[in-house]
């Protein structure tokens, strides 16, 4: 019953300080997640936009809610409200609405650019020039309502860690060459989102500032999604 407090307890003990933990609350029950709220932790995310709203609803007020899954235009409205960060920004149509509904809201809502590294096909993402085609754009520069914070990225499934490493690297060249040409003087621009269940140590060596954890702290999910 407690073992996702006790895991989740024990996991952040055993990080380094500093560094942001999501844990992502995909298929979890309430009980659980109230369980993991009261022991002290308020940083949850979640991959779909109608998981996470009827989650929301349910749950205290002062829960920090980051988007980390596939983010459809006409959803943004849902989320547009509350979320704390949307990690997985990966065009400049979403970004556009994400900033048209952030200032009906009177809010600037932090976002992450995902980035494509992995060596799989399947993968949402933006390549280096995608990105740079955004933040070079001067729709991007008339945006009032958002802030981009960072990178976010997911490593391909493998159990090759060479290959993870790579894909990090790959990522943190991408983000020193984004900071260096867009943000040089940004204080906000400071985040990367890498490091999963499987891959979090290489992640945390790799220069994540945030991870996101489910199955470590929560056990494995009987449907992956
Ligand atoms: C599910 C999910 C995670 C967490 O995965 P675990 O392997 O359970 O830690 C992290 N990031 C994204 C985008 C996810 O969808």
């Amino acid at each position: 019953m407690d073992s996702a407090v006790s895991n989740i307890s024990n996991f952040l003990k055993s990080l380094p300080s500093g560094l942001t933990l999501v844990a992502v609350t995909k298929t979890v029950p309430l009980d659980i997640i109230r369980d993991v709220y009261q022991s002290g932790h308020k940083t949850f995310g979640e991959n779909k936009v109608q998981e996470l709203i009827s989650k929301k609803n349910c749950l205290p007020e002062d829960i920090e809610w980051h988007m980390i899954g596939h983010l459809q235009s006409n959803k943004v409205k849902f989320i547009a409200p509350f979320i704390d960060m949307i990690h997985s920004v990966d065009s400049l149509k979403i970004l556009s609405q994400i900033n048209k509904e952030a200032g009906k809201n009177n809010r600037i809502i932090k976002c992450l650019l995902q980035m494509y590294i992995a060596s799989e096909e399947s993968k949402f993402g933006l390549s280096l020039e995608e990105a740079e085609s955004i933040l070079s754009s001067e729709e991007y520069k008339s945006f009032e309502n958002i802030s981009i914070n960072g990178l976010m990225a997911m490593a391909s499934f493998t159990s090759d860690l060479n290959q993870i490493r790579k894909e990090f690297k790959m990522l943190t060249h991408y983000f020193n060459h984004l900071k260096n040409k867009y943000f040089p003087h940004s204080e906000n621009f400071k985040e990367k989102s890498i490091g999963m269940t499987n891959d979090y140590k290489i992640a945390i060596e790799e220069g994540a500032t945030i991870i996101r954890i489910g199955s470590l702290i929560f056990g494995d999910r009987i449907k992956d999604n």
